[in-house]
């Protein structure tokens, strides 16, 4: 089991709705994005409309789905919950589209990865609340204009650059999701631990938020186990002691780096020594998915200080890309 990464289990997401905040107020950090939020609700609930198409973009685990519930839950709406690679064919989405009750909000988690009829689709009912259902095939096929009642849609991705234009066009508002600080985590887990009844020192709580990796899925997953440990092994509350040693027993390291990050550093200082190096050459290195390194290790590590991003140079010019390369300070931590 990977303690430390950010993509969730069915099973873990039923472990996580316990501490998942509701409203707005209680959702801990990012304040610009719930400020902004704030602003955007109260002021199409004052008028009566839906608000503005919402697009959550960020690393994975940082609380996009709870937001597009909490944005429902202020609005006093229905919420229908979907994602891109579940909408195969266009029929699907205009199904869904079409059984919307006004004001309800559509959830589409991996928006980026919905397929492209499906999204033109998509278009005019975020713009018209219309839908054009095409019946039949060949020269005998119409197309049957469908009324859509209005709603919010609230996209999430972890890929904002894989979005096309005119999908992007069509949100009012965007909003970016960056990690949160250990103080920010320590917060979190302080509320975590008291709706799971769950006593924790102020020291406990900044030893497991300081090995998330900024990752609030995480943080709640690190206190789950620390619980276990706490109880199983000494008198139940978690402290500074009992966090270190159950975070030993399940090989997390004190900067929460687990082993695709591992090997991803490891990789760049003694095969590349030191880089810079191509992602797709260094995902080979790794044994990984392009996509993964890019997705999961590169923006914590990056945030971590232990990475650099530069622009790919050189002469004669070739095509766009990125070349990594580690930072001195991880050589020698290497
Ligand atoms: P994914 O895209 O992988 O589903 P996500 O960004 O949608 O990730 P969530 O499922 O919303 O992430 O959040 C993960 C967990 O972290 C949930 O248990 C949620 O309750 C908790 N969480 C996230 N953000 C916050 C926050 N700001 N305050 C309190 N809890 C949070």
């Amino acid at each position: 089991e990977n303690l430390v990464s950010a993509y969730v289990s069915d099973a873990e997401r039923d472990a996580e709705v316990s501490v998942r905040p509701k409203r707005l107020e209680e959702f801990i950090a990012q304040h610009r994005v719930r400020d902004q939020l704030d602003l955007l609700l109260k002021g199409a609930m004052r008028r009566g409309s839906p608000p503005d198409h919402i697009l959550l973009s960020g690393p994975p685990g940082l609380g996009k789905t709870t937001l597009a519930n909490i944005v429902a839950a202020e609005l006093g709406s229905g919420i229908r919950v979907t994602s891109g690679p579940a909408i195969e064919r266009s029929g699907d989405l205009a199904a869904i589209l079409t059984s919307l009750a006004e004001g309800d909000v559509l959830f589409i988690d991996e928006i980026h990865r919905i397929a492209r009829p499906a999204e033109e689709l998509l278009y005019s009912a975020m713009e018209d609340f219309r839908v054009d259902v095409v019946v039949g095939k060949g020269p005998g096929a119409t197309a049957i204009p469908l009324d859509v009642e209005p709603f919010t849609l609230v996209g999430a991705t972890t890929r904002s650059g894989l979005l096309t234009g005119p999908m992007r066009d069509r949100f009012g508002f965007v909003a970016h999701l960056d990690f949160y600080t250990p103080a920010e985590l320590e917060a979190l887990l302080r509320r975590s631990a008291r709706i799971l009844g769950v006593p924790i020192t102020d020291e406990g709580a900044a030893e497991i938020a300081g090995r998330s990796r900024g990752t609030p899925r995480i943080a709640n997953r690190l206190l789950r186990r620390v619980r276990d440990f706490a109880e199983v092994r000494a008198d139940g509350v978690v402290t500074l002691e009992t966090a270190r040693s159950a975070l030993t027993v399940y090989d997390v390291d004190a900067l929460g780096l687990d082993r695709l990050d591992r090997a991803v550093l490891t990789a760049l200082v003694d095969s590349f020594r030191g880089g810079p190096v191509g992602l797709s050459t260094l995902a080979v290195a790794v044994g990984e998915q392009p996509d993964t390194v890019e997705e999961v290790c590169e923006p914590f590590l990056v945030r971590a200080g232990l990475l650099a991003r530069t622009p790919r140079g050189g002469w004669p010019p070739r095509p766009p890309g990125t070349t990594w390369g580690v930072r001195r300070r991880m050589v020698h931590l290497a």
